[in-house]
This record gives C-alpha cells, structure tokens and sequence, in this order.
C-alpha cells in the first residue's frame, strides 16, 4: 500500500475549473505500479467534452490571471515551489510506485520539477521589451510582449513531474492558463501537483488537468480554436500528428520530440570520466529518456580499455523495486518497452555484435531488463538509427574525428549529444559540428532549469527551462506611436 505522510495527495478525480471531477460518464481508467503490477488506483476517463470545459475555464481565468502583477504571479509560483519540496517525500513516493525509477531519482525529479516553478516566477519580472529608435520625427516604437492565450500541454510518463512544470511554470509566469493532458501510466504525479497549485493559490481555471483518452483530449486540445499553444513531450510520431492537427488554427507550437544520442570517447579523453558520464547519461531513469545516450562511439585506441571499464560499473548496478534501497535501476514502463529492447539486441547480435554483459531479461520477472553492453556495434543495426529507451549501451568503433562527426550526425533527430576528449581544439570543433541542441562536453547530465533545453532537427522545436523558456508562451507586439 502506499504509504504517504499526506494520503490526500494521491487523487483519483481529475481537476478542471478549481473542481475535483469524474468524467461525464463516469468512466474511469486503472493505473498499475510498474514494479508489480499491483492497482494503485483509477482516473477518470475524459474525452473532449472535458477538455472543452476545462478550456472554457481557461479563458474564462484568463483576464484576471493576465492582470496580476508579475510580482503577483511569481508570488504564486513561488508558493508552489515550497509546497512541493515540503512534500518531496510523497511527491517521490507516489512517482515511484506509478513510474519505476529508483526513490532517490524521483526525488531528485522533485526537486528539479519544483525549480522550474521557482525559476519562471523570477523570469516573470523579467519580461523586458523594447523601444527602437523611429525612423519618422513625428512617431515612436515600442515593442512589448504579452501572453500567447490560453495553452495546452501533453506530457510524457518518463518525467511526471519535471516535464509538467517546466510547460506549467513559464506558461502561469507569462500570464496564460494552460490546461494539461498528463500520460496515460503517471497521472497521479500530475494530480498531485494540481492539490498543491490550488493550495499555492493557483486560481481556478489557470490549471487545469484532464486525464483519459488521449486522442480525444489531444484532438479538443488541437482543433479548438481558444487554445493559442500547444507544448507537448514525447515522440516524434505524435508530435507531427499534433503538428499537423494544430495548422487549422495555426497554434504557437513547442515539441520537445524524440532524440538518439550520440556519446563519443574520443583517444585523449579522461576514460574514468567517460565511464561515469556513460553510466549517467545511459542507465539513468532505466535508460528512458530522450537525452540518453543511445549510440556510444569510443575510438579505436580506447575501445578495448572503455569496454572493460564500462563493463565492470554496469555489473555494481543494482536492479530492483525502485522503493528498496540502493536500487540502481528500476522495471521499464511497460511490455512493449521491453519488446523494443529486445528486439534492438537480437537485430544487433543478428547482425554482428556480442553481449558483453546483460541482453536478457531480470530475473526479477515482468518488465525489468538485465542493464546491458554490446559490443561491436555497426552502423547497419537498428540501435544506430532508433531510439531504445532502455537499459543498453551500444558500443560503435570509430577511427577519426571526422568519422565520428560524420556518424554523430547520421540522424533525422538532433536532441543532446556528449563527447569525451581533452584537446581544446577538438573540443571546440566537435561541440561546433555536431547538429544538435544541446551538447554534453566531459560530461553525461546536462538537465538544469537554468539551461535551455530542447532540439534541431526532427527532435522539435523551441526550448524550455532559462530565460528563453518564457518567450515560448509570449507574443510581441510592436506599438507605433504617432501624432507625437
Ligand atoms: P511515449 O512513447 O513516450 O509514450 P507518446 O508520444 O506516445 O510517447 O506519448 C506522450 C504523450 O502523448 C502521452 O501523454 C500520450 O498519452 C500522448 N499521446 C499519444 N498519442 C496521442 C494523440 N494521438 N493525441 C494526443 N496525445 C497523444
């Protein structure tokens, strides 16, 4: 059973104008715990007459919510931000038991998820705009930025919390209400986030979320046209479906969509180093997120020194509950998630490469996946152009730099990638090279708030998190002046 210090925090009913709500027919959706399959509980399953009210709040908070004082709303935010990291605990508890990863990576999500409310509340005093020298005596220019309108946010399972508020808090600091469709398998992170956000202040109708069906949700969220924005998480193939359904109306968009990872070992790089960063990057969250590193090409003259070492840190990972202690690495989200994996590691050992450690299945049972190296890896292979999103680390071999820029860039997606080397000019002409949005130098975690975060390429658009995650949720307007 779930055990939380504030039971109340674990809500079953959806939240839309500042009410807790059943779906019109009373429907409900169960939601499991991924480590053991155990019910946690139902949501209710909405569709688009939900959406539409919730939206109808929306802009109906709009006016008032856009009036407060930027001081105001940071206020606000601020609040929220310390009721989170109050209720970590419970907020890392709950993310566990729905999610999987390990207790201490939730809370670390926490707390991550909370900066970016803490974040955008000070970026709300900051939303400068301009004047600009006119070209006629007679009239002046100004240039001011306001809120888009009312937004929409679809959020993956991978990030419950983290990926919520860093849509939630720029879009709340800007001055638009946004109402939020959160994935399928950890809606309750979300839920729990709305009981806080109404006890921060949050007015009614500025935050709203509606679970369900998620085609009928995202099919309101798309072709209504009060909704101004749309920011969504998750694959690509969504993504351009959510695209295409939002040119009707020609919403402001921003997609943080799938990426593949390169991680580069380059000969005169810190090799202890790189193992620790490939453990990061690759095992973290059971290797299920888009900046994972999903290709790991070492250079020849370390390969054989690299494999070894990454061999001997996989083997100290503990796999388990992610509630027991020292869990390294917890079960992966569902049965397909693990077909995917699998079938990446028998297309590979088809074609060439070897086991070095893991390829199966956990003893363990369900969906948790033994953490795995293979070796050999060639670029004919499915785990050279597709993402995994799971525990294995493919080992490529490169010779030259200008090979290994070459194959970095050999994607549609352009999210995040790393290398490791210590030669300054190296270091500069591959960070300068690689096409993507974010580049990891020496190092395998890249996630803070203050950073701006998102891709090139087929990986999306736009960026969110440091001050120019706000501009997603602002328009200009230019003021002509005249009779001056
Ligand atoms: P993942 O593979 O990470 O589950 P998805 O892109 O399938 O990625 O899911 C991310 C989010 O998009 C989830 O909240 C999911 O419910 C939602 N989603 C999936 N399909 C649709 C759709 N057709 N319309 C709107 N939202 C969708």
């Amino acid at each position: 059973m779930l055990n939380l210090k504030d039971p109340s925090l674990l809500r079953q009913q959806a939240y839309i104008d500042g009410e807790w709500c059943d779906a019109n027919e009373g429907a409900t959706v169960t939601v499991s715990n991924p480590a053991t399959g155990e019910k946690i509980g139902t949501v209710p399953d909405m569709g688009a007459q939900e959406t539409r009210r919730a939206i109808d709040a929306a802009a109906a908070a709009w006016p008032a919510w856009r009036k407060k004082t930027a001081k105001e709303r940071a206020a606000v935010l601020r609040k929220w931000h310390d009721l989170m990291l109050e209720n970590a605990d419970d907020l890392a508890l709950l993310m566990t038991t729905e999610q999987g990863k390990p207790l201490a990576e939730s809370k670390g999500e926490i707390s991550y998820a909370a900066s970016f409310l803490e974040w955008f509340g000070e970026e709300a005093k900051r939303v400068y705009g301009d004047t600009i020298p006119s070209p006629w005596p007679d009239r002046r220019i100004v240039v001011t930025k306001e809120p888009v309108g009312v937004c929409v946010a679809i959020t993956p399972w991978n990030f419950p919390a983290a990926m919520i508020t860093r849509k939630v808090g720029p879009a709340l600091a800007a001055g638009c209400p946004i109402v939020l469709k959160p994935a399928g398998l950890t809606p309750y992170s979300a839920l729990a986030l709305a009981v806080l956000g109404e006890r921060a202040g949050v007015p009614r109708g500025v935050f709203s979320v509606v679970t369900g069906d998620a085609q009928a949700i995202g099919g309101e969220m798309t072709g209504n046209p009060t909704v101004r924005k749309l920011s969504f998480t998750g694959s690509t193939a969504v993504g351009r479906l959510l695209m295409q359904q939002c040119a009707g109306t020609i919403k402001k968009l921003s997609l943080e969509l799938g990426g593949n990872a390169a991680f580069v070992v380059f000969d005169d790089a810190d090799i202890d180093a790189a193992v620790e960063g490939a453990i990061a990057s690759k095992y973290r969250n059971a290797g299920q997120t888009c900046v994972c590193a999903n290709r790991i090409y070492v250079q020849d003259g370390v390969y054989d020194q690299f494999a070894q070492k990454l061999v001997a840190a996989v083997g100290k990972l503990k796999v388990g509950n992610g509630v027991e202690p020292g869990v390294n690495q917890g079960p992966l989200i569902d049965e397909k998630a693990v077909q995917k994996v699998e079938q990446h590691i028998s297309d590979a050992l088809a074609k060439g490469a070897q086991v070095a450690t893991g390829g199966n299945r956990h003893r363990l049972g369900r969906t948790f996946f033994e953490p795995t190296v293979l070796t050999n890896v060639t670029g004919d292979m499915q785990v050279a152009s597709e993402e995994t999103f799971g525990p294995v680390a493919p080992l490529f071999r490169f010779h030259t730099e200008i090979e290994a820029i070459r194959m970095i860039n050999d994607t549609e997606f352009g999210l995040a990638s790393y290398f490791y080397a210590r030669d300054i000019g190296r270091v500069w002409r591959v960070a300068e090279a690689i096409e993507a949005g974010i580049v990891g130098v020496n190092t395998g975690l890249i996630s803070t708030e203050v950073a701006p975060f998102g891709g090139v390429k087929q990986s999306g658009l736009g960026r969110e998190g440091s001050r120019y995650g706000i501009d997603e949720y602002l328009v200009v307007k230019y003021i002509c002046m005249g009779g001056v």
